[in-house]
């Protein structure tokens, strides 16, 4: 097993919420479609074959919807689960199969289909399985059918539908590594601030956003250069430019793991520390601007607040910004946080 769940795609939650019920509304018509169907007579084919593969493809879709309803409600995938869907789904394709009973039908499409699919989110061995049993699948669903009609399980134009879904599956798999690639560099030039190369602001908030439910607690500094404009001014904008990045990486070589480092605006930097209390924020956010002034040409003043049960992102973004305010008002290249200007 890999260290990510190819059957998991990385997609926010929101659009895998949006794609679930496309889904299940998509395969709800089809489930229904089949089994009304099955109980009206449209198929002319009453055979237990016919039944058993009627009443698979209901259960698994009452099933499934109770699955993805689970899934929505917890926001917890089971990976077993999600590894089996795919190969589930494809069973339903055969059941249909058998049930429309016709050898010549161009059914067979829709698992063309479905090894297009899986092979935009699945890569290496498990796609190599998922495609084997998606052509195990056509052949054995064609079989039946043709047995049925007399025309013997293995045919001829049988070999030549399967040998084309494989050239199929395995130019869908060299097309899906790309796509998965190109995919990935967007995602990543969307995420990313390219002078700097840090985390921008969008990123950091949905990061954290993610990070910060329930009574989760952090510490925020904000973090704006010192006198940057005159920098700028007497230097010119690229030497502003390269104190930018040489601001940035010092912060990135003085933070811990597990931190979130990102470029928050123009000259304008912010910290995340999960699960900090002040004392620890505190030691971090004077660390850090201790190294700024040491290894750059500039200074940093810090607003610092760990967020308080109950408090909203904003509020303590609101709070840390207002205390950075106050850092710039008292003299700059210091760190301030709430204690202090109580008691200032
Ligand atoms: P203060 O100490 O009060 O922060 O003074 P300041 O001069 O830094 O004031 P302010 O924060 O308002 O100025 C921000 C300046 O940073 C203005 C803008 O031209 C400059 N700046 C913002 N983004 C960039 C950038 O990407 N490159 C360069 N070279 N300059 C930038
Ligand atoms: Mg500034
Ligand atoms: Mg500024």
């Amino acid at each position: 097993m890999g260290s990510t769940d190819p059957a998991l795609p990385q997609v926010p939650a929101e659009e895998r919420a949006r794609q679930d019920m496309h889904v299940m509304a998509l395969q709800g018509v089809i489930a229904g479609f089949f089994v009304a169907g099955e109980l009206l007579g449209w198929f002319g084919d009453d055979s237990a074959a016919s039944r058993a593969a009627v009443a698979w493809i209901a259960a698994y879709h009452i099933l499934r919807v109770a699955y993805v309803v689970r899934r929505r409600a917890t926001h917890r995938p089971i990976a077993a689960v999600e590894a089996l869907i795919p190969l589930l789904d494809v069973s339903c394709v055969s059941s249909a199969w058998v049930i429309l009973n016709d050898p010549g039908s161009p059914f067979w499409a829709v698992y063309l289909y479905a090894l297009v699919g899986y092979a935009r989110r699945m890569h290496g061995w498990e796609y190599a399985r998922t495609a084997a049993f998606i052509l195990a699948n056509m052949g054995a669903a064609q079989g039946i059918v043709s047995w049925r009609h007399g025309e013997g399980f293995f045919t001829v134009d049988q070999a030549t539908m399967l040998l084309i879904a494989a050239t199929m599956a395995s130019l869908a798999h060299k097309v899906g590594a790309g796509w998965r690639e190109a995919e990935r560099q967007a995602r990543v030039q969307a995420e990313t601030d390219p002078l700097t190369g840090l985390p921008n602001r969008r990123h950091f908030l949905a990061q954290l956003e993610q990070r910060a439910a329930g009574d989760f607690r952090y510490a925020l500094l904000m973090m704006d250069i010192d006198d940057f404009k005159r920098l700028n001014d007497e230097h010119g904008h690229l030497h502003g430019d390269a104190v930018l990045e040489r601001v940035a990486r010092v912060l990135r070589a003085n933070i811990r793991e597990g931190d979130l480092l990102a470029r928050y605006g123009g000259e304008e930097f912010v910290v995340a520390m999960p699960g900090a209390d002040l004392e620890q924020a505190l030691q971090v956010a004077e660390r850090l601007r201790r190294a700024v002034e040491r290894d750059t040409p500039s200074s940093v003043s810090i607003g610092c607040a760990v967020r308080e049960p109950g408090e909203s992102l904003d509020d303590v973004l609101r709070r840390a910004d207002d205390l950075l305010l106050f850092a710039k008002r008292t003299g700059k290249n210091v760190v301030r946080w709430d204690g202090l200007r109580r008691s200032a």
